[in-house]
């Protein structure tokens, strides 16, 4: 059967009658590397089924949180439970306990967390309890690193920002940007210039420890403890955004993997299973701030919603459970790349692919890439020729060079030797 995505252009056709430009987040657009973005029906295992009948093996996942892949089992028996005892109660549940406790334990520098619905909460909630925990108004972010979409840190960012080529958008005032200061990512003597200026008035630093969202990007050995300790040095707090690396590259995050204990620690993505969680938490002292033990002030209709709570905690528990999981899956994930850089070799492209646990990038670039600068002289052309050629294969992955890419405990060795087979032919088209 021919490759046709017809029923998905007709789709998006009448969903940008309703929806600005169609969708509900900017890079499912596909506007960055042209064409139309399937629709999808539904998903299961390693794979989503688009409604033009098209079959996928996913790297995508949900933009990072489908590590046990989509409809597990086990995941969808319990929220089916959970969905019969109502959807919302807007009061304490045992379940709220539960996920926090599986997420102290497996992140011991967050002894306190409070739940919120998404990413952009949980990193703007963070700033606001930094500032007034330091009573300092400044924060420093890195150039290329995302951390959602509010105002204090749409500012020079990556994702969608760094597809589309708008690092700063209208709507964000002066006076909210002026307190953000920016650094390339990797560059350890410009941050500590930074503070040897402004050390004062700098609330925090926050990072993507490990950086997905200008493709993937590794930090250099040293870098994240030099951050570490100028922000100690100089009173600051230093916050991990591990939305994306938390419970993916490691169980206990980026933090495991690299020994540096952060005072405060933004997750999302996979602690809700594929349900709208994110969470922030960090030091006691810091986190009694919040309300109601303290004046911070921080609420959610839905925050702690029954429903997302629930597939959190199956999905931690299964987790938990095959004790070799990350072991297993990181294995996979370290085949599928070798494979593709082989792949890649064979058609001449000496590109740079990075790996930690189970997430991963490629850049279509013959130069290391270890900032956004460096991240920036890919080629672009390359990749979205790239891009479709795999996803006519049914490949799906991200569709920007500025993402990163997540493996499943439920990918199989059949779908690592069909992606890289595909990869072959993609490559072959690049050349
Ligand atoms: N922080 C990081 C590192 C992210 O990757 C993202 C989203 O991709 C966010 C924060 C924002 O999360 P959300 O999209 O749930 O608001």
């Amino acid at each position: 059967m021919n490759f046709t995505l017809e029923k998905s252009a007709t789709a998006f056709a009448e969903a940008k009658r309703y929806i600005p430009g169609g969708v509900n987040s900017p890079v499912r657009s596909f506007r960055g590397v042209g064409g139309t973005p399937p629709f999808i029906a539904k998903a299961a295992g390693s794979r989503i089924y688009d409604i033009d009948g098209n079959s996928y093996i996913d790297y995508v996942g949900s933009w990072g949180p489908m590590i046990l892949g989509h409809a597990h089992p086990e995941v969808i028996g319990e929220l089916t439970e959970a969905l019969m005892r109502g959807t919302s109660y807007g009061a304490p549940t045992l379940l709220e306990t539960e996920l926090a406790r599986l997420i102290t334990e497996a992140v011991p520098s967050m002894e306190l967390v409070r739940f919120v619905n998404s990413g952009t909460e949980a990193t703007m909630s963070a700033l606001r309890l930094a500032r007034a925990y330091t009573k300092r108004n400044k924060i420093v972010k890195f150039i290329g690193c995302y951390h959602g979409h509010h105002d204090s840190l749409l500012i020079k960012a990556g994702s969608g920002a760094a597809t589309f080529g708008v690092p700063d958008s209208p709507g964000v005032p002066d006076s909210i940007a002026s307190n953000t200061l920016t650094v390339e990512y990797n560059d350890a003597a410009g941050l500590a210039a930074i503070f040897e200026k402004q050390g004062e008035d700098i609330a925090a630093v926050i990072i993507e420890p490990v950086p997905g969202n200008m493709g993937m990007v590794l930090p250099r050995p040293g870098y994240l403890e030099a951050v570490r300790d100028i922000t100690e040095k100089h009173g600051a707090l230093l916050i991990f955004d591990e939305v994306m690396s938390g419970f993916r590259v490691a169980y206990g995050g980026a933090q495991e993997v690299f020994n540096i204990t952060p005072d405060l620690t933004c997750l999302g993505k996979v602690i809700g299973g594929g349900l709208p969680v994110a969470a922030y938490g960090g030091r006691r002292d810091i986190m009694e701030l919040i309300a109601p033990s303290g004046p911070v002030y921080q609420a959610g209709t839905l925050s702690g919603n029954p429903l997302a709570m629930t597939a959190g905690i199956a999905t931690l528990h299964l987790l938990m459970q095959t004790e070799t999981f990350y072991e297993d899956v990181t294995k996979m994930t370290a085949a599928l790349c070798a494979g593709i850089k082989a792949q890649a070799e064979k058609h001449g492209f000496n590109f740079q692919f990075h790996q930690l646990g189970t997430m991963f990038g490629l850049f279509f670039s013959e130069t290391p890439v270890y900032d956004y600068a460096s991240a920036k002289q890919s080629d672009i052309a390359a990749f979205n020729i790239f891009f479709h050629a795999m996803l006519e294969q049914g490949i799906y992955l991200a569709p920007s060079q500025f993402e990163a890419a997540f493996m499943s405990g439920a990918h199989s060795q059949a779908d690592i030797d069909a992606t890289i087979a595909a990869s072959g032919n993609a490559f072959a088209k690049v050349a």
